[in-house]
């Protein structure tokens, strides 16, 4: 076995620990709490308000009232952009104190979480601080004696539920639509990260959010999370996380009161490198598309399909650039490979590996978990991975990159889209017309070509296929958190 990384004080302390309802932090009327812990170490960060039904009935009277009585829906786009503005002016006056705190929870590299988490979610947020003044319906010409008009109309109270990899960029993707159209919230962080979610909505209280339109509830998936999606007194439901609870998620919404639903689920996406690829670049894309975030990236190239002219030479510069990756305690500079989030994830991930050596696939370098103390995994590489094989077909969420050859066109496209997911693709290719044919054939969400894990606030994302329904970001965004009236009135027939 290997050495346990070591691992200084964590530079942050927590200040936010309780369920954020009405504007207030409180405890959980059960009065439990559970562990967050700090996957460096397995060691407690601290014991967090645990919300379960009770709690969510709460929040979802006082997120009601500010809907029906309150003033949210009812300010000028104008105001509430202003608030939101605000809002993303005090996250980025505590951009430092964000990030150390999302590397504590969640053990990514720090510099990555305040320049890649922090930076995008300020974005998210003053992307969709914009739009608020911009949100408006269209006058209708029919085809009777009537004229109508289209109001979009924010839909209620809105359940979001969100997971552990990107924690504060997930909260902004949520609220920031939801909020500019004018609903009221409750949110659900990750058991395994509600750090940043309470620190932000502290914040967002400051910007002048009035009480009750942002309800933060850290509890877990089958209490509190499934309490939001069976509630009859929420109007919609958005969930990100896994294909299996995405699937629950929609059932309970539909049982319940049919409330709407968007998911961003899983993926297996396929990253395909052609022989006529720029080498150099085909192999940091490739690194930086299983790689990036320990691998707990739902669009992570999870399948590498690389021609056979270049697969050879690929493997060997693939390989010798994983092993230069620079693991250690995140929170120090230049580490590029942190902890998985938690014991649970450790485990599953290394149950892939292990089924990816029982059925064949050649395990070129990693394979085993650093030491015994916090949750390090090796980045791992697996050859001559075929179609069929559990690490080709399932979502390992981990730093487990699968290498597949393949022959010709025609048969890379059947392959990539031989999935139940469609979250993302990426072709690397000189030839602009192979890239272009190709975009249209694979069955995704998004397309990257000569480059990969390129999102933007304004670009939409999400999944064809099993990895979700609707997009998230850029104007499509708001869909998922408008409804549309039509109002009709009689043209009356006049003389002029
Ligand atoms: P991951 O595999 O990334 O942990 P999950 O889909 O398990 O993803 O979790 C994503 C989010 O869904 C988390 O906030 C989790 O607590 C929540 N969750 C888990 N199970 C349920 C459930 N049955 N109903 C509602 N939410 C759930």
């Amino acid at each position: 076995a290997t050495a346990d990384i070591q691992v200084g004080p964590a530079p942050v302390s927590v200040k936010y620990t309780k369920l954020f309802i009405d504007g207030q932090f409180v405890d959980a009327v059960s009065g439990k709490t559970f562990e967050t812990l700090d996957p460096r170490n397995g060691e407690l960060i601290a014991n967090v308000a645990e919300a379960d039904k009770e709690d969510v009935d709460i929040a979802v009277q006082v997120a009601r009232k500010a809907f029906d009585e309150g003033p949210w829906p009812r300010l000028s786009g104008y105001e509430r952009g202003r608030i939101l503005f605000k809002f993303a002016d005090l996250l980025e006056q505590h951009a430092d104190e964000l990030a150390a705190l999302e590397t504590l929870d969640n053990g990514k590299p720090v510099q990555l979480a305040r320049f890649v988490d922090v930076a995008e979610s300020i974005k998210l947020v003053r992307v969709y601080a914009g739009y608020a003044d911009k949100i408006s319906g269209r006058t209708v010409r029919m085809s009777s004696s009537y004229q109508g008009h289209t109001l979009l109309e924010p839909i209620g109270v809105v359940g979001q539920i969100i997971p552990w990899n990107f924690p504060l960029v997930m909260v902004a993707m949520k609220v920031g639509p939801a909020l500019a159209c004018g609903n009221t919230v409750i949110l659900k962080p990750a058991e395994q990260t509600p750090l940043t979610a309470l620190y932000a909505a502290q914040l967002a209280k400051e910007a002048g959010l009035p009480p009750g339109v942002l309800n933060v509830l850290p509890g877990f998936g089958p209490t509190a999370g499934a309490a939001i999606a069976n509630h009859n007194g929420i109007d919609k439901v958005a969930f990100t996380g896994s294909t299996e609870v995405g699937r629950e998620v929609m059932i309970a919404a539909a049982k319940s009161n049919l409330k709407p639903v968007s998911l961003e689920l899983g993926g297996k996406s396929p990253l395909i490198i052609l022989d006529d690829a720029d080498l150099d670049l085909a192999v940091t894309l490739s690194h930086l598309a299983l790689f990036f975030n320990q691998g707990q990236v739902c669009c992570a190239g999870s399948r590498i399909f690389v021609q056979e002219g270049l697969y050879n030479t690929f493997l060997e510069r693939i390989t010798e650039l994983a092993k230069k990756r620079v693991i250690g305690d995140p929170f120090q500079g230049g580490v590029d490979h942190g902890p998985l989030i938690d014991q649970i994830q450790l485990e599953r991930v290394v149950s892939y590996i292990e089924s990816g050596k029982k059925e064949g696939a050649n395990l070129v370098i990693g394979g085993s978990q650093i030491g015994s103390k916090g949750y390090y995994l090796e980045p791992t590489i697996f050859a001559d991975v075929q179609d069929n094989m559990k690490i080709a077909e399932e979502e390992i969420f981990g730093p487990v990159m699968s290498i597949l050859k393949f022959k010709s066109l025609e048969e890379i496209v059947q392959r990539a889209n031989n999935t139940r997911y469609g979250l993302a693709a990426g072709i690397v290719t000189k030839n602009i017309d192979v890239a272009s044919r190709l975009s249209r054939s694979i069955r995704a969400g998004t397309i990257w070509i000569n480059c990969y894990h390129v999102l933007d606030p304004s670009l939409p994302f999400g999944g064809y296929k099993m990895s979700g329904i609707g997009r998230e970001n850029g104007e499509y965004a708001l869909q998922n958190y408008l409804q549309v009236k039509a109002v009709v009135s009689p043209l009356v027939d006049s003389p002029w």
